[in-house]
């Protein structure tokens, strides 16, 4: 009877574990970053002319569904549960759209948030920043200069010597290996695909 008694016990404490389990999926966090890239994708067209320029159906052929969400449907990902946040090989990041190189390892800092965050791109003209009017906050949204592909925000909350976090999607990135001292940071013409 006893005996009966804690193989019921268990039961009940197993059980206890998987409905918790359950109920912090993915699934669960994806559906919350889903409600807020809908509201993104409510903004007007943005009608900025661009270098690298596309059909949708032609940035649907060349990128995965995840990439084409973020880079083209102004998505996010999950933090933590992405490529490059805690990446800290030295090297450039691209765009995953175009190639462009945007960012380097040398500017890349652990900002906590669980997204691949920089205080600098890798020149001025790397990427363009956009208003990004939400229902409660506007941000400032960052894109690639030459495709207009959605790279994630920028904030003001960063550390020296900008002050400046950009906050950035790892699918948004292609990151390769590089020796940074080998880069000249006036043409960037070994890293140009
Ligand atoms: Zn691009």
């Amino acid at each position: 009877m006893r005996y009966a008694f804690y193989l019921l016990l268990l039961a009940a404490v197993t059980g206890t574990f998987v409905s918790c389990n359950q109920g912090d999926t993915d699934e669960q966090q994806f559906k919350t970053a889903t409600v807020s890239h809908n509201h993104l994708e409510a903004q007007p067209d943005d009608t900025m002319k661009y270098e690298v320029e596309k059909t949708e159906e032609e940035w649907r052929e060349i990128l995965t569904s995840k990439e084409y969400r973020i880079l083209r449907k102004r998505g996010t990902e999950l933090p933590y549960l992405n490529e490059y946040y805690d990446n800290k090989k030295e090297g450039v990041y691209y765009c995953g759209a175009c190639g462009k190189p945007l960012f380097t390892s040398e500017t890349k800092f652990e900002s906590g948030t669980g997204w691949p965050s920089f205080w600098q791109s890798i020149s001025s003209s790397s990427v363009g920043k956009k208003k990004d009017e939400g229902l409660f906050t506007t941000r400032t949204e960052v894109v690639c200069s030459r495709c207009g592909s959605h790279l994630g925000h920028v904030f003001e909350d960063g550390p020296d010597p900008t002050g400046l976090r950009y906050c950035l999607n790892s699918a948004a990135l292609d990151f390769k290996e590089h020796n940074l001292e080998d880069i000249d940071p006036d043409t960037l013409s070994i890293l140009e695909k």
